[in-house]
Parts: C-alpha cells; structure tokens; sequence
C-alpha cells in the first residue's frame, strides 16, 4: 500500500508570529510556481525549526545552528532543487552565526528565512544575539544582521520584515525566491516574528520599524549609501524594514559547478579535484 506523506499542524502559540513567516513561504513558492517536489525545505532547531514539517516539500530538520551548511551541501548536490533554509536567531546567529557570514559571503542560491524574536522561544526565553536589552547584560547592543549583510561585499539580496504586514513580507519572500531561482545568489530575509509567549515585542516593534521601501531616497541598489542609512536608523532606535539591498554578485554554484553539468555526479569530479587538491598541499610540504 502506498502511504503519502501528510503535513503537519503548526505547534506554535496562538499569536506566534511563526504562523505569518509559513503563510508568507507558501504564498512565494504558489506565486513562483515551485513544485513541492522541486523543493527542499530546511529548519534549524527551535519553535521556528518545525516550519519543514508544515510544508509539502521534502523536508530536513538540521543539527542546531547548522541549517545553512546543509543547505549548501544541498543545493551543491542537486542545483536544480529550489532550497529554503530557515529557522530562529537564536539557531542562526548565535551558534549558527560562523555559518551565517560565510553562506553571505559565498552567495549560493538558496532562500534563507531567519524568524527573529530576540530569544530562544523553544527554551523558554532565553535572550538570544538580537534581544533588546539582554537580562544579563543591559548595556549590550543587539546584533543588526542587516548591517552585517551590508559590510560583505558578495552579498546580493539583503530584507527585512515584519508579521504584522503580510502585504510586505509575502512580496519580499516572492522577490527572494525568484532571486534565487534565477541564480542570483542568496536570498536574506529576516522576518521580525514576535513570540507572545516569552518576548511579546508587537507594540514595541510595531512603533520602531521604518520601511525603506516607502521612502524614495533610499538607494536599495547602492550598498555604501544603503549601510550609512540603515545605520543611521538603527543609532535612532529605528528597525528598517523592506528592501535593504539588491546587487550583483557570482553565485557559489556559478563559480564551483560551471564545468558540471546539473545532476552530474559530485563523486567523480569532486573526488578528481579533491585528490588533486590534496596532492597538491602534500607537494607544498615536500622536502
Ligand atoms: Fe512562538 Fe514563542 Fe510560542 Fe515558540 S514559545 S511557538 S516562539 S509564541
Ligand atoms: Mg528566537
């Protein structure tokens, strides 16, 4: 008898702003017209990590703060498989956060969707790298991955937004996922997802974000005028939300696999430049 897979049913609070951030990667992959067996979705570890089991997709739960190496390797083996890396802050820029300046820095084509609400929801609050004012250490700025996006140059698809505008945030994951479809390169969006339960920030948040997709003299294709404004606005409390940049960059793929055809096997090639590689370092030590 042949069983098909069924989805799950979201486990998350009433009120979690996760249930927004799943609407808005169902809406995109309808827009685009991705096929669920075209798709790999990945989630990190955490309230937001069970977005995979909601989706018909295929689907792969990573080791904490590890999705966006698998997610590499993913898309490295099959560069045909449209590959949505996702999960928390806590996942991907706590012990994730080595991953996360290399996968900017490397450009592969995929999505990568970061549900941020300032803590470890799954432990129970805990403060994560962009809580407002850390518990333990009140005079701690957060982290501003949008500036960090901005400082690295390969980056090529940089946005921000929020759950309570789903108008914003689905046109944005549409924008990131042809992005990536078309070769692009990585598509970054962080997604303000309050937890209700332990970091209720909706009325703080609600008040502080300003949308750089409605001011027209915001430059989301100029990197260096970009950086100054978005940290202006960060240095007046301010969290910008929108398009924060879009350029041009080689894809990891374009450059790694442009003698390969696609579904060409790693094994053969990968082995011969691997052993290439190793008797190459062998010589440089040679005596
Ligand atoms: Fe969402 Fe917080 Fe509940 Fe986790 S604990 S499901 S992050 S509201
Ligand atoms: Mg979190």
């Amino acid at each position: 008898m042949t069983r098909t897979y069924q989805t799950g049913r979201p486990i998350w609070c009433a009120g979690c702003g996760h249930f927004g951030v799943q609407g808005a990667i169902l809406h995109a992959m309808k827009q685009v017209g991705v096929e669920l067996h075209e798709t790999l979705v990945l989630a990190g570890i955490g309230c937001s990590g069970t977005v995979q089991n909601n989706i018909g997709a295929y689907g792969y739960h990573s080791m904490h703060g590890r999705v966006l190496p698998t997610a590499i390797g993913a898309s490295l083996a099959n560069p045909d498989l449209t590959v949505i890396a996702s999960g928390g802050d806590g996942d991907g820029y706590a012990i994730g956060g080595g991953h996360l300046m290399h996968g900017l820095k490397r450009n592969p084509n995929l999505l990568y969707v970061v549900m941020n609400n300032g803590i470890y929801g799954l432990t129970k609050g805990q403060d994560s790298p962009t809580k407002e004012v850390p518990i333990a250490s009140p005079d701690e700025d957060p982290l501003d991955v949008m500036m960090l996006g901005l400082s690295i140059r390969s980056t090529t698809f940089l946005a921000r937004a929020i759950t309570t505008r789903s108008d914003q945030l689905n046109d944005l994951m549409v924008q990131g996922l042809n992005h990536t479809r078309e070769g692009k390169g990585m598509a970054f969006i962080e997604v303000l997802s309050p937890c209700v339960t332990y970091n209720d920030t909706y009325p703080q948040w609600m008040n502080k974000v300003y949308d750089l997709d409605d001011d027209p003299e915001y430059r989301n294709d100029d990197r260096g005028k970009a950086f100054f404004d978005v940290h202006q606005l960060v240095q007046q409390d301010r969290i910008p939300i929108g398009l924060v940049f879009h350029g041009e960059h080689a894809s990891l793929q374009s450059s790694l696999l442009s003698d390969m055809t696609p579904h060409e096997s790693l094994d053969e090639q990968h082995s011969a430049r691997s052993k290439q590689h190793m008797k190459d370092v062998l010589a440089a030590y040679a005596v």
